[in-house]
């Protein structure tokens, strides 16, 4: 893996991964891998099935035979399009139950592995991306900002009630901080970037300048 360019985003929900995720990406021409989005995935295959998401075996076996593809933004989960689904309240709130399913991660790890070998490299998004999925990234990042800060962005972009949208993001930072498996963590050798008050090209900017030169 040491070979290829990977740059590792990890941190907490709503400190801006995504979008900053994807300019870096565009930046250095590198794909761009959001794995929230499979979890996110697996949990709408969940669902969908009318199974119940803290259903240990039958959630790892969904996780088995699951198609998902992730074009871009666009996901489609066993052919059927849920790019807007996987963003909905009721996958957001049964996701974190899902990622803390261990057969859940050790499939979907093995998949985000895969698609980044087959596609050279890649900037890759999530909790775990630096400590487990990829340690030997070219650069790992945590990306992180205040939870009012993250609450008012996603307020900005997608409305609702700014205190209820924070409550939600620290309880769902308490669900993945907390877990046994992987959880979210400053992995080792992390640089730790808070965005809070500054710009996503300022944010940008001051990674692509973390990067190697012959690199960025
Ligand atoms: O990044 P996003 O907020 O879309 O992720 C949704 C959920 O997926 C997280 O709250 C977390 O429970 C889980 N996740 C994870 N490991 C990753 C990416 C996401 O456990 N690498």
């Amino acid at each position: 893996m040491s070979d290829i360019l990977v740059v590792a985003i990890d941190g907490p929900a709503g400190a801006g991964k995504s979008t900053v995720g994807r300019a870096v990406a565009a930046r250095l021409d590198l794909e761009y891998l959001d794995t929230g989005a499979m979890y996110r995935g697996v949990t709408f295959g969940v669902l969908r099935r009318g199974l119940d998401p803290s259903d240990v075996t039958s959630v790892a076996r969904v996780a088995a035979a699951i198609d998902i593809r992730l074009d871009g933004e666009r996901l489609t989960v066993d052919g059927v399009d849920a790019t807007i689904e996987i963003r909905g309240r009721e996958v957001t709130s049964a996701v974190s139950a899902v990622a803390a399913n261990s057969s859940v991660r050790t499939e979907l790890v093995r998949r985000q592995r895969e698609w980044v070998a087959a596609r050279g490299g890649a900037v890759v998004e999530g909790r775990d991306i630096g400590s487990v999925v990829f340690p030997d990234a070219s650069l790992k990042l945590y990306v992180t900002a205040s939870p009012r800060v993250r609450a008012e962005r996603r307020v900005a972009d997608i409305g609702g009630d700014v205190k209820e949208v924070e409550a939600s993001i620290i309880e769902r930072d308490r669900k993945d901080s907390t877990r046994d498996d992987s959880p979210l963590t400053e992995a080792s050798g992390s640089i730790v970037v808070d965005t809070s008050g500054f710009s996503i090209n300022e944010v940008v900017e001051h990674i692509l300048g973390m990067l190697p030169h012959d690199q960025g």
